[in-house]
């Protein structure tokens, strides 16, 4: 304990200044103050001249006494810092010489004081810097130790005095309190997961406890920057006060952007230890990630600028001395890239490749440019520390892959391969449904995701998709995989074109990296209101099949799933779970979609938030936000070619899809609805509705006013298609209903008789109405704790 103690501390107690450096810096210093032709940044006039260097050598001679170590180190660090550094001859070998030459000026035994003094004065300025930056250490720690600290005991607790009695006592009114307006509402009004949108830029805001933590970081930042700066009176070197702070405030915001980047490394990581004790999810660590990565880069830029004005204060030409410098050109090109690293961020979600590309190359060329910028300046140690984490990263990746998806010495599992393959169907064109087959044991819990390779030998580009479960003879997992843009889009085809259907399986070599996520812990409460939007009961289902497993354990009072969908076709990719779980007879589960097309042929392209004329839908998967809601021109840009090819095979359309979906009142429509109105009881949203059918919003009226959006793709609607396709086994689970979310929540709190658990995955519109729910009515919970979990399919 101590001795963990002492190293944590250890910096902040001990510089390790040697006093020889101090006395090098010291005389050249002082020296120079007796050559005033020799301006400041001219460092070719100082180190060509033999008057000023004998100088310099009469001073470090005397200071140290004669001790040759002493004084070949004090040469050494002169001899770099005002000679080597600054692109002009190294002055190491030429001592011997030098001392024979016999100086005209010498630097005065006071002379030579004060600029010790001072130079001892401008260390301890940097070395403040370095405690305050290992305080903004502690202050993340801290969080994470706290946050670790309530977890763990959390568990504890439940394992000690088990869940049901455990989570039966209600929270005290102030921790609600803190719940229900701290940890789970958004920033403000209800907007967390929706994100904004400018062109191709989008941005989300963090939630409400994301938003304090990363503001008190903000804060503590400014506080450290602006406080205090202890002048010394009379300083040789600087002549005015404002010189001396531009010189301080630039050393310390460069030290302090610098020691922060192996922190920001770290929260970017997908092997991230905080994550594992905290329980908090990547998507959190990766909202710090970025936060802490901007505020590293403000203070560099601040670093930038105060350096370039204590410079140009000295009136020597910036372009003739400063700019030609090595130590120079390296911190532009660190600050470029660096700007281009965290720039990419903001087309991350419209060009996940390219960004993952600059991001990567950026942030390396970025590193080692700054390694180079700090050579022989000191602070070199966070950013090998940065490299470190990030090869740590990258070689757990590495092991991951090759533990789970490779067996060559070893023999497989019984039945299975050397390598990984999966036993792929593609459903109406759109969803790939992979049964896994690894050749080893795969543990599988709820909550967890894999990174899907489905290209063997790709390792760049791996995406995440939750795992829904273990196949039925629980030697593998399943993965719903939904068609994008990118490599989702290219799976499906592919695999369409080697004829892959809904009853026809392909198998495809893949490689799986993982298992990452935390698992929430659901299943301890009593009852539990799960829901999820199209494709998001991948990241709901595992939940469930656990608490139905429980279930004949711990007598879960009540268990209700909420599956909403564009199209009734969607559930019949996870028939054979839902029936199981129907089976149990534990669960009550409501299956949601639109009424079948003609039924109610009306939309809300008002309620959307967008001119008429202009069409808006909204997505109903998860990674699309309400803002990224696809223009209907979009659907024009789709690979007609894979979708002639696939129509005509299938004679059929893609329903998952959203242009066929825009004429009827819908699940979507709802989640529309319920952002701008988020409390709107059914009634009000059944009026809204019959107002809008009276006022004629009929199809051909939609049509009329959707504008251009293509009247025949391959994802339009076939009546025939949708009306004859059935799940019927599922039919009477099936609900043709608009759902009212929030008051779904508060009706589910209302009858509730002890410990609830909302768990929600779903399009940002859906979380984002849900979390807001659930804050508002958790006081209507009477008899035990509430929890809120939420899975993001968009970091
Ligand atoms: C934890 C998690 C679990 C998920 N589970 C599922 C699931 O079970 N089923 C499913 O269909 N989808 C799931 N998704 C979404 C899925 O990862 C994306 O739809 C998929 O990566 C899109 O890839 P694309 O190149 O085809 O589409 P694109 O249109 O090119 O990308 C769409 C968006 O996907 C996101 N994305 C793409 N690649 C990555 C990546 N490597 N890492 C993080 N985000 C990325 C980006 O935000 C991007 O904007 C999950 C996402 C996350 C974060």
């Amino acid at each position: 304990m101590r001795v963990l103690f002492a190293l944590l501390f250890l910096p902040y107690c001990w510089a390790m200044w040697p006093q020889s450096w101090i006395v090098g810096m010291a005389c050249g210093k002082a020296a120079q103050l007796y050559y005033p032709e020799c301006v400041y940044g001219d460092y070719a006039c100082i180190c060509g001249s033999d008057q000023i260097k004998a100088t310099v050598e009469d001073c470090i001679n005397r200071a140290t006494k004669m001790n040759s170590t002493d004084m070949g180190s004090a040469w050494g660090r002169f001899s770099l810092m005002y000679c080597t550094l600054n692109g002009q001859e190294d002055l190491v070998g030429d001592l011997l010489t030098i001392a024979k030459i016999k100086p005209q000026r010498v630097v005065s035994d006071e002379s030579f004081e004060r600029a010790y003094e001072a130079e001892v004065h401008l260390l301890s300025q940097k070395d403040v810097s370095v405690r305050y930056s290992l305080s903004l250490y502690v202050y993340w720690l801290g969080i994470a130790v706290i946050a670790a600290i309530w977890r763990f005991m959390s568990k504890l607790a439940v394992f000690l005095v088990g869940p049901h009695s455990m989570l039966q006592r209600r929270h005290s009114r102030y921790y609600r309190w803190l719940q229900r307006r701290f940890f789970w509402p958004a920033l403000f009004g209800q907007r967390h997961m929706v994100r904004f949108q400018f062109k191709w830029i989008t941005m989300s805001l963090a939630s409400r406890f994301e938003t304090v933590v990363i503001l008190v970081f903000f804060l503590l930042c400014l506080i450290f920057m602006l406080t205090p700066y202890t002048f010394m009176d009379d300083d040789p070197f600087f002549e005015t006060r404002w010189k001396e702070m531009m010189r301080f405030s630039s050393d310390r915001s460069g030290i302090m952007g610098t020691i922060l980047i192996p922190l920001f490394v770290l929260f970017g990581m997908r092997n991230n230890i905080l994550i594992w004790a905290t329980g908090w999810s990547y998507q959190r660590f990766n909202v710090f990630h970025r936060a802490i990565a901007r505020i590293s880069y403000t203070l560099l830029i601040v670093h930038s600028v105060t350096k370039h004005i204590f410079s140009a204060s000295y009136h020597a030409s910036l372009v003739k001395y400063f700019y030609p410098t090595l130590l120079y050109r390296y911190g532009v090109a660190a600050m470029f890239l660096m700007a281009i690293m965290i720039g990419s961020a903001m087309v991350r979600n419209r060009f996940y490749g390219i960004f993952h590309f600059l991001h990567i190359t950026c942030g390396f060329a970025g590193l080692m440019c700054s390694v180079y910028h700090l050579n022989h300046i000191g602070y070199k140690e966070p950013l090998y520390i940065a490299f470190a984490i990030w090869a740590a990263d990258w070689f757990l990746r590495l092991a991951r892959v090759t533990i789970f998806n490779f067996r060559t010495v070893f023999p497989p599992l019984a039945g299975s391969h050397r390598s990984s393959y999966a036993s792929v169907n593609v459903y109406n064109g759109e969803i790939a449904r992979l049964s896994i087959r690894l050749p080893v044991k795969w543990p599988f819990y709820p909550g967890q995701y894999v990174y899907l390779y489905p290209h063997r030998y790709w390792f760049i580009n791996g995406h995440p998709f939750s795992v829904v479960g273990a196949t039925p003879n629980g030697d593998g997992m399943i993965l719903l995989v939904r068609a994008r843009n990118g490599m989702t889009k290219e799976l499906c085809k592919s695999l369409i074109d080697r004829g892959c259907s809904e009853t026809t399986p392909v198998t495809i070599p893949v490689v799986v990296e993982g298992p990452y996520g935390v698992s929430a812990p659901v299943f301890n409460y009593d009852e539990g209101l799960l829901i999820a939007g199209g494709i998001g009961i991948t990241g709901i289902l595992g939940y469930v099949e656990r608490m139905v497993r429980d279930n004949a354990v711990k007598h879960h009072k009540h268990i209700h799933v909420i599956w909403i969908a564009h199209s009734r076709k969607l559930f019949a990719i996870a028939r054979d779970i839902i029936l199981r779980l129907k089976e149990s007879g534990s669960v009550e589960i409501s299956l949601y979609t639109k009424a079948e097309r003609g039924q109610n042929l009306l939309r809300f392209p008002e309620q959307a938030g967008v001119a008429s004329g202009e069409n808006v839908v909204v997505d109903y998967e998860p990674t699309q936000s309400a803002s990224t809601s696809q223009r209907v021109s979009r659907h024009g840009s789709r690979d007609t070619e894979w979708c002639d090819q696939y129509n005509s095979r299938n004679h059929s359309q893609s329903e998952f899809d959203n242009s066929s979906y825009m004429k009827s009142v819908s699940p979507d429509d709802t989640l529309v609805y319920e952002r701008e109105n988020p409390f709107a009881s059914s009634e009000v949203l059944s009026s809204r509705l019959d107002e809008l059918e009276k006022a004629g919003l009929d199809d051909s009226r939609s049509d009329d006013t959707q504008g251009n959006y293509p009247k025949k793709d391959c994802f339009e609607t076939s009546s025939e298609s949708l009306s004859t396709e059935k799940s019927d086994d599922l039919d009477e689970l099936i609900i043709e209903s608009r759902i009212d979310l929030a008051n779904t929540v508060r009706t589910f709190f209302n009858q509730s008789k002890g410990s609830v658990c909302v768990a929600a995955c779903g399009p940002p519109g859906m979380m984002d109405t849900i979390s807001a729910a659930v804050c508002k009515y958790m006081e209507h919970v009477e008899y035990g704790e509430v929890h809120y979990y939420e899975e993001a399919f968009s970091w």
